[in-house]
């Protein structure tokens, strides 16, 4: 497929722009060569990006359970009230932004009574970046309280992969220490691995092989009584919200993903969402300023020195807020819990179903996503996880996530959204199933899957290494 420098033909062009409305410039602050951009009629605009659309897939072309990352189907709704002007095009600075402050309170408010906690900020931009920020919360606590030598976060290793590099890029210290058998935390080596020096754990929950770790309280007590705290990676809220509230169970501080568990669309980079909420003891040291309600008026609360000042402009990804607080006043105080149950029911319908053909390593109940392992799909027939998911897209199925959590070989990680059909899992079994006889009966022929796809098989190694992001000109140096 061309792209639209490509497609471009000198001269042509259409008429969809408004008319200018800033001042025209001085020749001598023009730039003295012109501007390459793409020259093309209305036509030819519209058919390239309805040709890129055909050429994608996305929640609204089927079945997409991506493990881990949670493909909600995004409620249309949700652009409605953030395509509303007063939200759309109001500026940070602007006077009179009362409803805009009432969106932040309020989902500060719902968002808290949801997770256990006292105070949130909004400014984090993704999950990683709130992991970020929740770790630097717990860094200034250490530092203030006089205890800078706690430098070691404790991160199991069924954690998801931003644990250990957040905690990395704050400056920590990465203790990792081994789940046990059943895939929970293994006590004994936390109790080993605390000390003086532990700033604090990071809890995946549930973790990266949808496990809920039983164990959670024991866990907090252990670290809270070695001095350290507990930060707790609720991207995955979807399988535990309205049902248990981190809070209670000991933890700290949280960061939320509202562009996974709060139904506000993601991929292909954004914008996300990851706010951060804490208890009231770690309140003054969040970024950003906060919205206080006084006599039903809203206003910004300065915060002091303590804070560990911002970490992204304003409130961050403001719309985004806007599309989860829709989500939860459509869901309400029933829908909240209603959704964790069914993820959780539609995670083990499809496990059942897949069970005694497909390998899984969760053997009890799991949360709102399972693993496969084909190790030995592949020993047997070399069919690899990676041919398989392959072979899913030949079947109008997103693959699921692959070669997560790296503890398992041959992994592939499964997440059926709560708001899929009976009818779209069995669906999807019949497919998964269908692929396994084909890797049994013709092994050969799985390692050119898809054979139905736009592209089939890309070179992933040089698109990672040697990425080509510009359209090189003839007439540019290069
Ligand atoms: C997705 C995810 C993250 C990271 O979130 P981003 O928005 O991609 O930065 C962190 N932890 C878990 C458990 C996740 O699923």
């Amino acid at each position: 497929m061309k792209t639209l420098f490509e497609r471009s033909v000198s001269g042509r062009h259409c008429t969809i722009l408004p008319a200018c409305d800033v001042p025209e410039v001085t020749p001598a602050e023009q730039r003295e060569e012109a501007l390459h951009l793409p020259e093309l009629s209305e036509t030819d605009i519209s058919r390239h990006y309805t040709e890129l659309a055909k050429q994608t897939f996305g929640v609204n072309d089927g079945f997409y359970p991506l493990g881990s990352c949670t493909m909600k189907y995004n409620p249309k709704i949700n652009e409605e009230t953030a395509s509303l002007p007063g939200f759309a095009q109001i500026h940070p600075l602007q006077d009179h932004a009362d409803s805009c402050l009432e969106v932040l309170h309020l989902a500060e408010t719902y968002l808290c009574e949801i997770t256990g906690m006292d105070a949130m900020t909004f400014q984090p931009a993704a999950g990683a970046h709130g992991e970020m920020t929740g770790l630097m919360l717990i860094k200034r606590y250490h530092e203030l309280n006089g205890h800078p030598e706690r430098n070691k976060i404790i991160v199991p290793d069924s954690a998801h992969g931003t644990n250990p590099a957040s905690s990395a890029m704050c400056g920590f210290t990465v203790i990792n220490i081994p789940s046990a058998e059943d895939g929970c935390v293994d006590l004994e080596k936390l109790r080993e691995a605390v000390g003086e020096d532990t700033a604090g754990l990071m809890l995946t929950n549930p973790n990266t092989l949808g496990i809920f770790d039983k164990n959670i309280k024991e866990i907090t007590k252990i670290v809270h009584e070695a001095g350290g705290l507990c930060y707790y990676d609720g991207a995955n809220l979807n399988a535990v919200m309205g049902v248990v509230r981190p809070g209670d169970t000991g933890f700290d501080c949280i960061h939320l993903n509202l562009h996974k568990s709060f139904s506000a669309p993601h991929g292909g980079g954004g914008p996300g969402s990851g706010p951060v909420g804490c208890k009231s003891f770690l309140e003054p040291y969040l970024p950003g300023e906060r919205v206080i309600e006084k006599d039903g008026a809203y206003a910004f609360e300065e915060r002091d020195e303590r804070s560990i000042g911002s970490i992204r402009s304003f409130h961050g990804n403001f719309l985004v807020v806007v599309k989860a607080l829709t989500y939860l006043i459509m869901l309400g105080k029933e829908g909240v819990p209603e959704v964790a149950h069914n993820a959780v029911l539609n995670a083990n319908y499809l496990k059942h179903k897949l069970e005694g053909v497909y390998d899984t390593v969760n053997k009890g109940v799991c949360m709102h996503e399972f693993v496969l392992t084909l190790e030995e799909l592949k020993k047997e027939n070399g069919v690899s996880a990676m041919d398989i998911a392959k072979a899913l897209q030949d079947e109008g199925i997103h693959p699921p996530t692959m070669y997560f959590p790296l503890n398992v070989h041959e992994a592939l990680m499964v997440e059926p959204t709560e708001t899929e059909s009976k009818e779209t899992l069995d669906q999807a079994a019949e497919a998964f199933l269908k692929v396994m006889r084909e890797a049994k009966e013709n092994p050969e022929q799985m390692h050119d899957t898809p054979h139905h796809s736009p592209i089939s098989r890309p070179d992933e190694v040089t698109a990672a290494r040697h990425p080509v992001l510009r359209h090189h000109f003839d007439d540019q140096a290069s």
